[in-house]
């Protein structure tokens, strides 16, 4: 097994150092938080793994910001941040990374968040890296603003998280029209939507051809919550509008409207957003 880059990981408060090793490379941790299971004590190889010992999870949940050469993951329990591990790429000649540079790099970030068994990973950056994750990993994943993503999630913690639906995105998706419009970016819309781990079911709607559209190619949004967190994907295409009911597992509108601001997100880094 080769790597092309380099692992360095800190536990919370150490400033980071560049690692240029091929091999996993560390720095010695200032204190143990994070480097010892909280329930039997023993050490832990990295920040917040799960105990093989004992059976039990370290991290409840993996913040990653995935850079285009560097990938920091932040190990968080409860209101607490564990540790961080960087996992470096090297950048080839060419200005974006080749596909199998995405793959190396997305299947280490992977390697790294199984080690810990999270209930949840966040993630933001690139986006060919994070649906190779995605697609790599079991663990349901929300996007996180850019912009101090780590901070982001810690404010949410207080909340009880939402249920997450395990289903496969295409089968959640159903009802009694099956037509969704704007062909292949129409269906992506949906089940990007679908996706989702606080979506439980996409009903596509009935297609509204009498609009005065005028944008050519196919937008999609999603629209302000209802009183139980309930959602609907509106998809436009020239000048026909469709209306999909989104089922979520919201439990009122401000919960909903947090599910909202992800699914949005989502389609914007398709390039499926509309104003
Ligand atoms: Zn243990």
């Amino acid at each position: 097994m080769s790597h092309n880059g380099s692992i360095h990981y800190q536990t919370a408060g150490r400033p980071g150092s560049e690692i240029g090793a091929d091999q996993h490379a560390f720095t010695r941790p200032r204190n143990n938080q994070g480097m010892a299971c909280r329930r039997c004590g023993r050490p832990l190889d990295r920040p917040g793994d799960y105990c093989l010992s004992c059976d039990t999870e370290n991290a409840d949940a993996v913040v990653v910001e995935i850079g285009s050469t560097r990938g920091t993951l932040t190990m968080l329990f409860e209101d607490r941040v564990l540790g961080v591990t960087d996992i470096t790429t090297t950048p080839e000649s060419e200005p974006t990374l080749s596909t199998t540079q995405i793959r190396n790099y997305a299947g280490r970030i992977a390697d790294e968040i199984r080690r810990k068994r999270p209930d949840a990973v966040y993630v933001t950056g690139e986006l060919p890296v994070i649906q190779a994750m995605r697609s790599a990993i079991r663990y349901p994943v929300y996007r996180v603003p850019e912009s101090e993503p780590v901070e982001s999630v810690l404010d949410r913690r207080g909340e009880a998280d939402l249920e997450v639906i395990e289903t496969r995105p295409r089968d959640k998706i159903g009802g009694a029209h099956s037509t969704v419009i704007g062909g292949r970016d129409g269906m992506r819309a949906v089940e990007t939507v679908a996706g989702h781990p606080n979506v439980k079911k996409v009903v596509p709607g009935p297609i509204d051809a009498g609009g005065s559209g005028s944008r050519t190619g196919m937008r999609a949004k999603v629209s302000r919550a209802d009183a139980n967190g309930n959602l609907r994907l509106v998809l436009r295409d020239g000048s026909s509008v469709q209306e999909n009911r989104v089922v979520t597992t919201a439990r009122d509108h401000e919960t909903g409207e947090r599910v909202r601001e992800d699914l949005n997100e989502g389609l914007v880094e398709q390039e499926l957003r509309s104003e």
